[in-house]
Formats: C-alpha cells, structure tokens, sequence
C-alpha cells in the first residue's frame, strides 16, 4: 500500500496529462465469483484515446458491488450437490 496514494484518474492521459472529457468505448467486467458477503463485482472499464497526443488506454472507471442475484426458482427442487458417480468394481471385472 506504499505505492499508487495519489488516486489515478482514469480520464487523464498517461503520457501527457490531457484530460479527456468521455472514454471512446467502455463495457463491464463481471466477476465470476461472489465475494465472501455474497457480492458480485462489476467493473466498468474504458477506453480512452488522447485528442492532444494520440495515445490509447484503458482504465477502471468504477467498480460496483452489487448484491449477487437471487438463486433461480425452478420448481422448488432440490438444491444438487454434485454428481455421485458409483462405479461398481465388480462390473469392471467383467468389462476386461
Ligand atoms: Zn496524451
């Protein structure tokens, strides 16, 4: 945590400080996996081009975290714990 204090602005151009006023393009990333509270991260990225200088980057515009979503309702089944494979040895034997 010694590194990066002074917080990064996304907009601003790495290479000569231009501050840009809107990214070219920007999409989100979705974590794959929820946090310990059960959370999910999104992450809107940008990228972002310099009108003074030309140069292209991308930034983290923002991260959110979003209460994961509700497990689906299907028909109050029960929740699946895995695929049990039995395998009988006996059966085994009498494949070789
Ligand atoms: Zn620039």
């Amino acid at each position: 945590m010694a590194r990066g204090r002074k917080q990064k602005d996304p907009f601003v151009c790495p290479r000569c400080g231009t501050r840009v006023t809107e990214p070219v393009k920007t999409w989100t990333l979705v974590s794959p996996f929820p946090d310990k509270k059960g959370r999910i991260t999104v992450t809107i990225m940008g990228s972002f081009k310099c009108p003074n200088c030309g140069y292209t980057w991308r930034a983290v515009i923002k991260k959110i975290k979003t209460e994961a979503a509700p497990p689906a309702e299907e028909g109050g089944g029960e929740p699946r714990e895995g695929e049990v494979i039995e395998i009988d040895l006996d059966d085994l034997d009498k494949l070789e």
